[in-house]
């Protein structure tokens, strides 16, 4: 590691640590430390996740978040030299019924309002046209984005990171952050496994551990560790693999092509808080009995239990991520609690801590609204598109 001081420490090389030094060392901030306590990237969520980007949200600082992010996809190899994967095959939102439709109605109508031109409405012949193995009987429409699709995680978190490297920044593996110093000017030095450095700056980027990592400035932070499970099913051909990420709004199941097969996913409404990342197998009955009712041919998909996974969602109360500088500690900086969605918005929160830590404001999004202090002023937001 960099002796002595570093004018901005990251703590945890996740994507969104990778962004952010991807971000600040694009914008000419060169001496960026980023401590990672794994001996490699990818331990944490950004190596669990689904990949799925998409711009189809309900509230205005999704949106936006989504409008930087997903067109930072299409031109990740131009900007950091790496592919990020991106596959446009787009989100659609399957419609049970009436209350679905004017859901999806009042979100495109704010998502056209915001600038996202690849958004339509479909009628149920459309949705089947797109999907025709989905079961027609309780399908009263839906909503598709052509330029929502998948990314590939691990592609994206070392893409941006090998390129920060090159502008300057250092990653720090088997280093762990285990104290946060300050003193009557803020934010002072960050204690490590590997020595103390000094810094006026510290960024939390530690994903689900991210209320832990608070606590050692002191600062009780509203991110709780959530699991979640994917099950890739064996190869299976009844299904095109250009199809999209397809949701089924009755129950929250959802699918996208992956390899030969298919990848499942299913928010279970049981799962509780906590740090619990073992697979649990009763889990591929409950996903295949959503998948059957959704699409008929999954009865014939093969499932092998043992290659499903889980990891972490990081959970806040009101499902948006905290980002901006910390109440009453001067030079410590929040990019946590992104409830399913840092891969997606990892490119925007790069850009948005960039700015905030360099300049003080960020034009990307309406920063106040994602603040910490939002759930001590009565000013959380509630983000009911998630997965
Ligand atoms: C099953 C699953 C599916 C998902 N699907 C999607 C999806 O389709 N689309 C989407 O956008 N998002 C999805 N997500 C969410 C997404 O993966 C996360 O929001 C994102 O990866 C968070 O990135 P991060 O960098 O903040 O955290 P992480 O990737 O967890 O990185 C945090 C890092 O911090 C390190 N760390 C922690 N504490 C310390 C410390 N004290 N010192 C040093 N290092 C430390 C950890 O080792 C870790 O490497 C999914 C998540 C899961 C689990």
């Amino acid at each position: 590691m960099r002796a002595g001081s570093a004018d901005v420490i990251i703590i945890g090389g996740g994507i969104v640590g990778s962004s952010i030094a991807y971000h600040l060392t694009a914008a000419g901030c060169r001496n960026v430390l980023v401590l990672e306590r794994e001996s490699h990237q990818g331990k944490g969520s950004t190596g669990k996740s689904m990949g799925g980007v998409r711009a189809q949200f309900s509230t205005a600082v999704n949106i936006q978040m989504s409008l930087y992010s997903i067109p930072f996809f299409g031109r990740f190899e131009e900007m950091t030299g790496r592919p990020s994967g991106y596959r446009p095959q787009g989100y659609l939102f399957v419609a049970a019924n009436e209350r679905h439709l004017e859901y999806l109605r009042a979100n495109y109508q704010r998502q056209i309002a915001m600038g996202l031109k690849t958004v339509e409405l479909l009628k149920a012949e459309d949705v089947m046209r797109l999907v025709p193995q989905l079961r027609p009987d309780d399908i009263a429409g839906g909503s598709f984005c052509s330029t929502d699709g998948f990314v590939d995680p691990y592609s994206v978190m070392t893409g941006f990171m090998l390129r920060a490297a090159e502008q300057g920044a250092q990653l720090v593996p088997n280093t762990e952050a285990t104290g946060i110093e300050l003193d009557a000017s803020g934010v002072a030095a960050v204690r490590t496994t590997q020595g103390t450095v000094a810094t006026r700056v510290v960024v939390n980027a530690a994903g689900p551990w991210a209320a832990r990592v608070a606590r050692l400035a002191r600062l009780d932070l509203p991110v709780e560790p959530l699991r979640r499970m994917l099950v890739p099913s064996e190869p299976f051909d009844k299904i095109a693999h250009t199809a999209p990420m397809t949701v089924d709004m009755r129950t929250g199941f959802h699918f996208r092509p992956e390899g030969l097969g298919l990848l499942l996913a299913w928010n279970d409404p049981e799962e509780t808080p906590g740090f619990k990342s073992s697979f649990d197998r009763v889990f591929v009955e409950k996903i295949l009995t959503r998948a059957v009712g959704f699409v008929p041919c999954m009865a014939e998909m093969e499932v092998n239990p043992s290659r499903g996974w889980a990891g972490l969602y990081e959970m806040t109360p009101d499902h948006h991520p905290i980002l901006g500088e910390a109440p009453g500690a001067k030079g410590l900086y929040l990019a946590n609690g992104f409830s399913g969605h840092g891969v997606m918005h990892s490119p925007a929160t790069g850009k948005i801590l960039s700015d905030l830590i360099l300049t003080g404001h960020s034009d990307l999004i309406e920063t106040e609204a994602l603040g910490f202090d939002r759930f001590n002023d009565g000013r959380a937001i509630e983000e009911t598109a998630v997965l």
